[in-house]
């Protein structure tokens, strides 16, 4: 299978790897070096321009927003083939992957959202967790190439659904993270150490991936690696609010994790990694997690 893959970041960059095992993989990325240094190292072929893309059976798409993937269908739609199959892997919005669709059903292109969970660190181990929104024809599609990058494939619902629970997950990611921090900062000024409060979270009925994963290394050992940029959260929380809103739904604590989120956004900087909320959660304190 040919396959044009576009957005070489820190999930495409891997992701694309893995499928050249198996698949001829045209590299595009909007900074060209990213794109050279791939085909070297990784077997891939470096697409001349973006319009080389569309000479292949599948297309794949993984950057920031829809707005982006908007932008790159605008400039591929002349060239593309009927009886392409589109893949777009971004965290986007499920009404623009909709429109999306529609435009490239025109040209006869199938279009499949299929954004990922598992970090970065899924994505180089090839143990991403994927939700497909599309038909179940190309969601079987979309599957035999994705199997490559994933353990997990989920059919979701029609196109736009994957884009939809992909994100509500981070946006209960995200509440949780930030009611974590607020109560182990608590138990802290209490004079609980910090370890002993995970400790005991995580044996009890408050865990989660937060308590579990995401908050000891940084809380605990003062490391604060970029895993997922803030910026990305944001954007998926404030989808997830856009949805609550087109639905005319009463989410009061979704829309306060949108705010608080927004908020951290401002102060933190869009490279800040989204875990950096719990400093904003010290910060609104006057304490610090040192
Ligand atoms: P990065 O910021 O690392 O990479 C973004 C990619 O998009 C880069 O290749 C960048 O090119 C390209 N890009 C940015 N703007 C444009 C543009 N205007 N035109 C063309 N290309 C552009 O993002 P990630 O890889 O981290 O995330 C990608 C998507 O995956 C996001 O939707 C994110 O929410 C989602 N995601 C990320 C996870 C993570 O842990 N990082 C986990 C799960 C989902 P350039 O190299 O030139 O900057």
């Amino acid at each position: 299978m040919k396959i044009g893959f576009i957005g070489l970041g820190a999930m495409g960059f891997p992701m694309a790897r893995h499928l050249a095992k198996e698949h001829e993989v045209i590299v595009w990325n909007r900074t060209r070096e990213k794109a050279e240094r791939h085909a070297r190292e990784h077997g891939t072929k470096l697409a001349a321009d973006l319009a080389a893309c569309a000479n292949a059976d599948v297309i794949i798409t993984i950057l920031p927003t829809s707005t982006e993937v908007d932008e790159i269908v605008d400039q591929l739609l002349p060239h593309v083939k009927p009886g392409t199959l589109w893949i777009d892997a971004t965290s986007g919005d499920p009404n623009v992957s909709r429109i999306t669709a529609a435009r490239l059903a025109a040209k006869e292109v199938a279009f499949v959202d299929a954004p990922v969970t598992g970090a970065v660190v899924g994505a180089e181990n090839a143990t991403l967790t994927i939700m497909i929104g599309g038909t179940p024809e190309n969601f079987e599609k979309a599957r035999e190439i994705l199997r490559l990058n994933g353990k997990t494939l989920i059919h979701v619902g029609p196109v736009g659904a994957g884009h939809a629970i992909k994100v509500l997950t981070n946006t209960i990611m995200g509440a949780t993270v930030w009611i974590t921090s607020e109560c182990l900062l608590l138990a802290k000024q209490f004079g609980i150490d910090i370890k002993t409060a995970l400790a005991v979270t995580n044996a009890g009925s408050g865990r989660s991936n937060a308590s579990e994963n995401l908050l000891p290394m940084r809380l605990a050992e003062g490391k604060w690696p970029l895993v997922f940029k803030l910026m990305h959260h944001d954007k998926d929380i404030r989808i997830a609010a856009s949805l609550a809103h087109q639905q005319h739904a009463s989410t009061p604590m979704l829309a306060l994790t949108q705010h608080l989120f927004s908020g951290a956004l401002q102060q933190l900087g869009d490279e800040a990694d989204y875990i950096e909320v719990a400093k904003i959660v010290a910060k609104m304190n006057g304490a610090s997690w040192d």
